[in-house]
């Protein structure tokens, strides 16, 4: 059976932790790719949840790669909560890679190598290896030298029978740790991957049935396997580009991977990995699998961003690219020309774009309920009614914004469930832009030019 190894690419929709997304599971989407009307975390915006879900499908089954889908639309219309349900969907296997378009620019590196890394970043390879694999059942393990606490030592013998033989395999210290974790005894069927010392218990051998009143009824128990003694089996392995180059980055080395401070990677390690995985493609060693980068508030980028992002596409390891935007007709940040969404026309004429709505009332209130449900944040109905219509007047994030620290008003009151009164109380604490913006016309004087 193969073995996955999760992609560090998906640490960085790890970084919202409960934060403004955590109650998005995915698209919603029932089986024919339909959107449900409130399904996973998600809410209405039926027609932009459709369009993802084809776009997912199409990730699924690897039919594009280098393509484009711009999402645009209001501030606060769920563009990053459909790029989150659709990074959700996706499954660990496929990378996704998320920035936002002003992090570029405060980055210690240039813009262009911090597109390229997050390119890199959602493309992941497939890695397959052989491991070979011994299975037996164990007739004794032995430490040479108990520590104090009785158990680790640094050698030790483990003897393992399979069906007509029994061989004796000197212990490593991995081993060793593996055989005090997994708590291996005589008995016991095992496998040990031998490159890596893996150890897995696979249950108890039917040949030590005098064990099994001891063991109890919840034990498994297994033949020892017979036949080959050494079995071979695939072990696959999933990464992304960008973590091979900072693993082969003599200036780095793997630990930037940890601290994310990976610096400049230089051209030539990138092209030196490039060929080395063209060539383990061609011996059918590994695949590739472009993964969903996602650029947020993409009109932040300025034109050379645009044109690096133009031929990024064309490579043909290239991941999906999402990008989102609320801005309308605007100047693309480094000329002095205006377009649509304040990007190329070039670049906009490859994308595919989908647009979200501004939401009803009532689902508003429903997205206050989720989130309301996901903060743990037990509220009255008329508070609820109270939040809604705020949202309506002001934004559906300051709404959010404002059930946490209802809840704490009401937490300083000793009260049960947050009320009106909690919800008006923050809301006269905290101001809204327009109230922000009201504010500082009337004081403008006083304020430093
Ligand atoms: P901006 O243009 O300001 O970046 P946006 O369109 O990306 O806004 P989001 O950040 O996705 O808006 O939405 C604001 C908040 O509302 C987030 O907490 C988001 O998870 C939540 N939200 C938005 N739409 C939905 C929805 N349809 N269902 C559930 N939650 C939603």
């Amino acid at each position: 059976m193969a073995e996955l190894k999760l992609s560090e690419s998906k640490d960085l929709t790890r970084i919202e932790r409960i934060g403004a997304h955590s109650h998005i599971r995915g698209l919603g989407l029932d089986s024919t790719l339909e959107p449900r009307l409130v399904s996973e975390g998600l809410v209405g915006q039926l027609p932009g949840r459709k369009a993802a879900g084809v776009i997912l499908q199409m990730i699924k089954d690897g039919k594009i790669a280098g393509r484009g889908v711009l999402i645009a639309g209001q501030p606060g219309t769920g563009k990053t909560a459909i790029a989150m349900g659709l990074a959700k969907s996706l499954g660990h296997e496929t990378p996704f890679a998320m920035l936002s378009g002003s992090e570029i620019f405060s980055l210690e590196m240039s813009k262009t190598e911090a597109l390229m890394q997050a390119f890199r970043r959602a493309i992941g390879v497939r890695i397959k290896e052989e491991a070979e694999v011994i299975e037996g059942e164990v007739v004794e393990v032995q430490f040479d030298r108990p520590s104090a606490s009785g158990v680790a030592s640094k050698t030790g013998k483990l003897t393992l029978k399979t069906t007509d033989m029994e061989t004796v395999y000197d212990l490593g210290t991995k081993m060793i740790e593996a055989i005090t974790k997994e708590k291996v005894q005589s008995g016991d069927v095992i496998a040990i991957d031998k490159a890596s010392g893996k150890i897995t218990k696979l249950g108890r051998s039917f040949s030590r049935s005098r064990d099994y009143d001891a063991m109890g009824p919840h034990t498994k128990f297994v033949h020892c396997p017979d036949g080959e003694l050494q079995k071979r089996k695939e072990v696959v392995h999933c990464v992304s580009l960008h973590e091979i180059d900072v693993i082969n980055s003599r200036t780095q080395g793997f630990l930037a991977l940890f601290t994310g401070d990976t610096g400049e990677i230089r051209a030539e390690v990138r092209e030196q990995i490039d060929t080395k995985v063209a060539e383990w493609r061609e011996e059918g060693k590994a695949e590739i699998v472009p993964g969903v980068l996602f650029i947020d508030e993409v009109h932040m980028l300025d034109v050379e961003c645009f044109s690096f992002l133009n031929r990024a596409l064309e490579n043909e390891m290239a991941p999906i690219l999402v990008v989102a935007t609320n801005r309308g007709h605007t100047r693309i940040r480094g000329t002095n020309y205006k377009s649509p969404h304040g990007m190329p026309i070039d670049l906009l004429d490859r994308l595919l774009i989908i647009c979200t709505q501004p939401y009803t009332e009532e689902e508003i209130r429903k997205i206050l309920d989720i989130r309301c449900e996901e903060e743990d944040v037990e509220m009255a109905e008329d508070a609820k009614a109270l939040l809604t219509k705020i949202a309506a007047e002001t934004s559906l994030r300051y709404s959010i914004n404002l059930i946490n620290s209802s809840a704490l008003a009401c937490q300083k009151r000793k009260g049960k469930a947050v009320e009106m009164e909690d919800v008006s109380r923050v809301y006269q604490l905290f101001l809204d832009v327009k109230r922000s913006t009201q504010y500082l016309m009337e004081y403008q004087n006083q304020y430093m030019f």
